[in-house]
């Protein structure tokens, strides 16, 4: 019996101090943020984090969540749909940000929120579809290959009107803005200027009548120059949940 009560303690102790973790780097996070908005001279509430979870089991999140975070990012659909289930009660707001196979679009559609890789007509048709008519419309940015030759995902900057047009007349979705992953570069000056492109796609599309407000760019390594270039959504995992097994 008492073996068993230490043990059990221990753990708990255990348990607390790794999830601790979390909470002080999601603080550390936030801290980041607000300075780098307040570089930028922006409000740091028009910045929205999105913890990437991916990998991480529904326990962290839910320290996270215990922490004051609300918004969630999976990139495997079956993983995501399967925390969203266990965490049903939390209260959470859940974004798709991996590569879309149609054959996933009907669980994506089901369980998130929002989508932020729409990169063609079939899956933004199929995943209208998809969204059952008693929820809100699924919050969609598209994916824009801001890179060129180096980057497979997401569609060309010059291809971006013609989508974002059919995309905002689908009637279960809703197209909130643009989202990108420059290619991996030490050269943190030509990441600033991809989100300088995506963000002047954006404003294009602004001034061509679109009602967009999401600029979804920046993940651990540089999400304070996409603050600076005007990210309204930036999506980290690493500086909250610690490195990925996969
Ligand atoms: C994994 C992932 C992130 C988070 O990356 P970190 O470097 O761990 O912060 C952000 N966006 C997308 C699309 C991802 O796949």
């Amino acid at each position: 019996m008492i073996g068993l009560a230490f043990s059990g303690l221990f753990r708990a102790s255990l348990v607390r101090r790794i999830m601790s973790t979390i909470a002080a780097n999601l603080q550390a996070v936030n801290a980041r943020i607000e300075a780098a908005c307040n570089a930028a001279g922006r409000d740091p509430r028009g910045v929205r984090l999105v913890a990437v979870s991916k990998t991480f089991a529904p326990e962290a999140i839910r320290e996270a969540a215990r922490a004051g975070q609300r918004d969630f990012g999976e990139n495997y659909a079956q993983e995501g749909a399967e925390k969203i289930h266990a965490l049903d009660d939390a209260g959470l707001v859940w974004h798709y940000i991996g590569p879309i196979q149609s054959n996933k679009t009907a669980v994506i559609a089901r369980d998130f929120d929002w989508v932020h890789t729409v990169d063609r007509d079939k899956i933004a048709q199929r995943l209208s579809d998809a969204r059952d008519a008693h929820r809100p419309p699924l919050q969609v940015c598209i994916q824009v290959n801001v890179s060129g030759e180096a980057s497979k995902s997401g569609v060309a900057p010059d291809a971006v009107a013609p989508l974002a047009r059919r995309v905002a007349g689908l009637p279960r979705l809703a197209l909130r803005g643009l989202m990108a992953i420059p290619e991996p570069t030490s050269d943190a000056s030509l990441t600033r200027r991809r989100f300088a492109e995506l963000r002047a796609v954006m404003e294009r599309l602004v001034r061509d009548g679109l009602a967009l407000d999401t600029l979804s760019m920046g993940m651990s390594a540089d999400f304070e120059a996409a603050i600076a270039e005007g990210a309204t959504v930036v999506r980290v995992g690493t500086a909250i949940f610690g490195d990925r097994s996969r």
